[in-house]
């Protein structure tokens, strides 16, 4: 076999490292990929795969990408769920002696992009780490764009815990410890529910003194106490696994994780994957869409960090009723004072994403752009900051304490750029005038330079009376006099001819090759101090993480506040009352979606009384379309805006403090998984039973459906009577059910209540009232339904018919009469009564089996002459 070149020889040095990653190998302007990544990459990016020697006979499969444009590129690889190591020149390759040295830089995957383009500005992205260790987990979840790295230890028998949490973040990559393998659930859950990209490291990557040293180093302290993390050794290991993972694979990628949110799950209410997703919270079930969720309603944030944290606000409602209400205290300020609230808010839209400039800069990937808009970004600090001077809420006064006007460095990138730069430090001119006297010197000799070349050509056409005479500038020359043909014999003889054009001639002199040494000295000079002006800029603007980090966290908890307060006000809600008396009382309350999907005023407002004593259970009934789901998921979601401590839609509302919703709403196939609609339901009620306590609220909406009736209602049954003894669970429980039997339990079983929502029928109609009331349906209205679904008269007719049947217990085989019911008085104007045409009259003598398809056609033809 012929010997490999020797660029492909280092290639393949290279990419025996990254064997899952798709190798970009840097080649001049382009990222070049070899063989079996040139293969994928030209079929998945719709490349064109060429070819390249490589020293062998058959040329190596080749494609690329020019350097410039590359992220979109890698962007969509990583949707497809591929890694891509970015190998890089480390040299000059005019300079280097044999192969260019080249090396990988950085990997990137679905949890370490840092780029904004390829980032949601109004989403974490969010990379997490898991090390378990008998019942026990330790969670480290971390956002390298915005540099925040959350952590903490559980104990976690049967996985909920780590599933809730999962769910709560979703992270779009997961790295854990080997230990990890063994759950084979959770593989399936990260799989088919998370649907995220996972990798199981290395055993030594979790090494608990290795994670100790790292992370003391990390967060620059010397004891694991001083982080609270001296009894949490599981979560220590899973940050340092994660701090190992992003050293290995991100030249800078732990630089910006400064600081450390050590937090506890049990300071979040229990939501699992389910009930997030029935609950609609930021994305809808149908279209995974934002339009129509709750965080629709509730985002009116002026920033990105606003944006991200209100997200993180919906998707983790608290338990403890004081935080909850210093929440509702801040929000409550901003909402009763209108001048408050429109000053901060437009105040805060002058605030661009900090984070994630910031992110650029200490990756040292920033433009002379991207600084500026960070100065402007800070340099709004001091304006905000003085809105909240008189505030008195303590969260409002913490954020006061905590923003930092930073105007020292406001000041300095004011002082140091120039105030439209340039996109790249490339041609130089980002330094402002004044801010080193060592640059304004080298550069008054580039800018001085070029008066002087200026001065030349004039002084130049005056001596030779050449009028056109130009000098100009080109790499392989440098500077030169142009002269046009027809001016060649005014040439003086100290011209030294150096290149001849179709049109002219091409000059240089002894005075332009002297004044072009220095210029090209001080050009040169100029950008090397240009871009040592700049590193120090960032360097020192870097050196400040820690207070703009804080600062950026103290913008994000303002925007979102100032958030809830706008939307409370457009959107008429009241501010709840929060405790642990384990009473839910809701006045006239309103689903927050379904309000304003529909047009203004039409929504019924609905009340709700649970408590702990003979209301825990309420057993709702009504026919399809009623609106039990409505209701139903109405109540949770105002349960869950208080505890995120957030105003509600409703009249008035009490809420005892709920530590989890469970939902079980609709037939949601699972088919990805291979299991039945019913598996499915089932297998929800399983996991709601075991994880649910007293003190949390169920949904449960028509159990007990995939199944024969009476296995159904059996089920239905058994589960209710669970879950209202006291002894049992005794959870707060709204279920809604078509089995009408099942409101027998009201006088069997303290605790259980029937309501209904009421509806009015006339004739064959049935008129929606919306009202929630108590006692059971006493009809399920199912055909009257099915007709306004649209379902054929004839087949309404018969239904009717079939109902009446049964309802006094004779054969149903047989169809009585082929006459419809005579309709009653009320329903002479519904459709059933209308006259036939004649088009309806003609198709009803056909008879389609017997017909040949060209007298069909005839018969078309025919029907068409009566339009
Ligand atoms: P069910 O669960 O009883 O079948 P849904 O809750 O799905 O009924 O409600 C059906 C439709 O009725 C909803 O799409 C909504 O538009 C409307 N609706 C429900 N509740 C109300 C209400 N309180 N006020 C106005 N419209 C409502």
């Amino acid at each position: 076999m012929a010997k490999l070149s020797p660029m492909m020889e280092q290639y393949f040095r290279i990419k025996e490292q990254h064997k899952d990653h798709i190798l970009f190998y840097r080649l001049g302007d382009f990222y070049e990929m070899f063989y079996d990544d040139a293969i994928l990459a030209s079929k998945e990016l719709e490349l064109t795969l060429t070819g390249r020697d490589c020293g062998q006979e058959e040329r190596a499969p080749m494609c690329g990408v020019p350097y410039h444009s590359c992220e979109g590129y890698i962007a969509r690889l990583i949707k497809k769920g591929y890694k891509v190591a970015i190998c890089e020149q480390m040299e000059d390759p005019r300079l280097a002696k044999g192969v260019v040295k080249r090396e990988v830089i950085r990997v990137v995957t679905p949890g370490t992009l840092v780029e904004t383009s390829m980032l949601d500005e109004g989403q974490n992205n969010f990379i997490a780490s898991i090390c378990p260790e008998g019942e026990q987990y330790g969670l480290a979840v971390a956002d390298i764009s915005t540099g925040e790295i959350h952590a903490a230890q559980f104990t976690d028998p049967d996985d909920s815990t780590l599933k809730n949490e999962l769910s709560r973040f979703a992270p779009n990559e997961i790295v854990f410890h080997p230990a990890f393998l063994d759950k084979k659930e959770m593989a399936e859950f990260i799989r088919n529910r998370l649907s995220c990209c996972a990798e199981c490291l290395r055993e030594e990557q979790y090494d608990f003194s290795e994670a100790q040293r790292r992370v003391l180093e990390q967060f620059g302290k010397s004891d694991l106490s001083e982080l609270s993390l001296d009894q949490r050794p599981l979560a220590v290991q899973a940050i340092g696994g994660l701090l190992d993972y992003l050293t290995e694979t991100q030249m800078n990628g732990v630089d910006r994780l400064v600081s450390l949110d050590l937090y506890s799950e049990s300071q979040f209410m229990a939501l699992d994957l389910t009930a997030r997703r029935n609950l609609e919270l930021t994305e809808t079930m149908r279209t995974g869409e934002k339009k129509g969720t709750l965080l629709w309603v509730l985002d009116r944030t002026r920033t990105a960090m606003g944006k991200r944290l209100i997200r993180q606000y919906v998707e983790q409602p608290l338990l403890s009723p004081a935080v909850i209400g210093r929440r509702l205290d801040a929000v409550d300020e901003l909402y009763q004072d209108t001048m408050l609230r429109d000053t901060v808010r437009e105040r805060l839209g002058g605030i661009y994403d900090m984070e994630r400039l910031m992110t650029k800069i200490v990756f040292g990937n920033c433009t002379p752009r991207d600084v500026r808009t960070f100065g402007a970004a800070i340099a709004a600090l001091p304006a905000l900051r003085s809105c909240l001077e008189g505030t008195k809420s303590r969260f409002l006064r913490e954020i006061y304490q905590e923003m930092d006007e930073l105007t020292d460095i406001a000041d300095r990138i004011g002082r140091a750029i120039v105030d439209d730069p340039p996109i790249t430090l490339k041609d130089g001119f980002v330094i402002r005038d004044g801010y080193s006297a060592e640059l304004d010197e080298v550069r008054s000799l580039v800018t001085g330079s070029r008066e002087y070349l200026a001065g030349i050509e004039s002084r130049e056409r005056e001596r030779t009376g050449i009028k056109n005479l130009r000098i100009g500038y080109n790499k392989v020359f440098g500077y030169y006099i142009e002269v046009t043909k027809s001016n060649l014999e005014l040439v003086p003889a100290d011209y030294i001819r150096k290149q001849t054009l179709s049109t002219g001639e091409r000059y240089i002199t002894e005075e332009l090759k002297d004044l072009e040494g220095r210029i090209l000295t001080a050009s040169e000079k100029m950008l090397t101090m240009e871009s040592e002006l700049f590193r120090e800029l960032r360097e020192f603007i870097s050196g400040h993480l820690f207070r703009i980090q804080r600062t950026a966290g103290a913008v994000a908890r303002l925007d979102v506040f100032a958030s809830f307060a706008e939307s409370a006000m457009q959107n008429g809600y009241v501010r709840p009352m929060v405790d642990l008396s384990g009473v839910i009382r809701i006045e006239d309350g309103r689903h927050p979606v379904v309000e304003q999907l529909l047009d203004g005023g039409q929504f019924v407002a609905n009340s709700l009384y649970l408590d702990r004593g003979e209301n825990t259970v309420a057993i709702i009934t009504g026919p399809n379309m009623a609106g039990k789901s409505t209701y139903m998921r109405q109540c949770a979601l105002i349960v869950l805006m208080a505890q995120i401590g957030c105003f509600v839609p409703a009249r008035s509302a009490s809420i005892g403090i709920v530590d989890g919703i469970y939902t079980r709403v609709g037939a949601s196939d699972d088919l990805a998984t291979g299991q039945s609609t019913f598996m499915v339901e089932m297998n929800e009620v399983a996991d709601i039973l075991k994880n649910a306590t007293r003190d949390s609220l169920l949904i449960l909406d028509e159990i007990g459906r995939g199944t024969s009736t009476y296995d159904g209602m059996s089920i239905a049954r058994a589960v209710i009577e669970y879950i209202a003894d006291k002894k049992k669970l005794g959870a707060k429980t709204l279920f809604a059910t078509h089995y009408h039997e099942l409101t027998v339990l009201e006088d069997s079983i303290v605790g259980i209540r029937n309501f209904n929502i009421a509806c009015r029928k006339r004739g064959e109609e049935i008129i929606f009232l919306r009202k929630i009331v108590p006692g059971g349906a006493d009809e399920s209205y199912g055909i009257e339904v099915s007709k306004l679904a649209g379902i054929p008269d004839e087949i309404i007719r018969r239904a009717f018919e079939i109902l009446g049947a049964l309802e006094s217990g004779n054969p149903v085989n047989e169809r009585r009469s082929r006459q419809p019911r005579k309709p009653a008085a009320e329903d002479q104007l519904t459709l059933a009564a209308y006259e036939k045409s004649p088009v309806e009259r003609e198709l009803e003598k056909i008879d389609v089996d017997s017909l040949s398809p060209r007298e069909a056609l005839t018969r078309l033809y025919e029907l068409k002459a009566f339009l």
